[in-house]
């Protein structure tokens, strides 16, 4: 039988005993039946998995009994961040599932001059994010954020950051030196793309702009493709 995966917060662990309430129990019992006597994996966000045996379950919570833990091997070895235009019709929550399945590590999505979609839900961002940290096995922790354009050159302008740019003819990917890096930054515009001034005042801060060819591909096209790429070259697929 296969072991399932819940997140709990570091507090409800006290060494020996681990607490699962709310929407993680609910899915534990309800949905996955879970029964006294099983084993479950939990992660607190640490990059460890955590077995435990159920031992209790009560109406809202359930008490499983630390056995072991161990490192898990799906947390990335990388640290990766996306700076991700902020997308219209749900393609934020594609965005994120997709890159925690890459091994990003911190997920940010930005307001900028060309972006329509001025909202955007953090809650169920996360909580899309920590279901795609489930199936794919990471034990670490996502962080999401939103912040405007300007944030966000402030933040990467001091990181290995790269600005996949539609404007961009000449710098390619291929040409770059990423690979004893243990950090690196990916930038991707909205389906507006990039107003000149925003891609100006990235330049103007050290951050390179990079071509992903002739074709104009649709944002989480460039998205996922951007940070394959880039995870790839800095030893994140491994
Ligand atoms: N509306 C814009 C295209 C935006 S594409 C236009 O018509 O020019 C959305 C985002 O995907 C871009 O901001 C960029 O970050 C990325 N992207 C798409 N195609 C790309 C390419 N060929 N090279 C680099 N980045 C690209």
């Amino acid at each position: 039988m296969e072991i399932r995966r819940f997140f709990v917060n570091p507090q409800d662990f006290d060494g020996e005993n681990v607490v699962i309430y709310g929407e993680e129990f609910i899915h534990a019992v309800k949905v996955l039946r879970q029964k006294t006597g099983y084993t479950i994996i939990f992660s607190t966000g640490d990059g460890y998995d955590y077995y435990a045996e159920i031992t209790k379950i009560d109406k809202n919570e359930l008490t499983a009994r630390f056995i072991k833990k161990e490192f898990a091997e799906a947390t990335p070895a990388k640290k990766l961040t996306l700076y991700q235009g902020s997308l219209k019709g749900g393609k934020n929550d594609f965005v994120a599932q997709k890159a925690v399945e890459l091994g990003v590590t911190r997920l940010v999505f930005f307001d900028s001059k060309n972006v329509v979609e001025k909202k955007i839900s953090v809650e169920r961002i996360n909580k899309i994010a920590v279901e795609a940290m489930k199936q794919c096995g990471r034990a670490d922790s996502i962080k999401i954020e939103f912040l405007p354009f300007e944030k966000v050159i402030e933040s990467a302008k001091t990181e290995n950051s790269l600005m996949f740019y539609e404007g961009e003819c000449d710098n390619k990917l291929s040409g770059l030196q990423l690979e004893n890096c243990e950090q690196a930054s990916v930038i991707v515009g909205s389906e507006g793309g990039f107003d000149t001034t925003e891609v100006e005042l990235a330049k103007n801060n050290n951050i390179k702009t990079v071509s992903l060819g002739k074709r104009i591909l649709r944002a989480e096209t460039a998205s996922v493709v951007a940070v394959a790429l880039v995870a790839d070259k800095i030893g994140g697929l491994e």
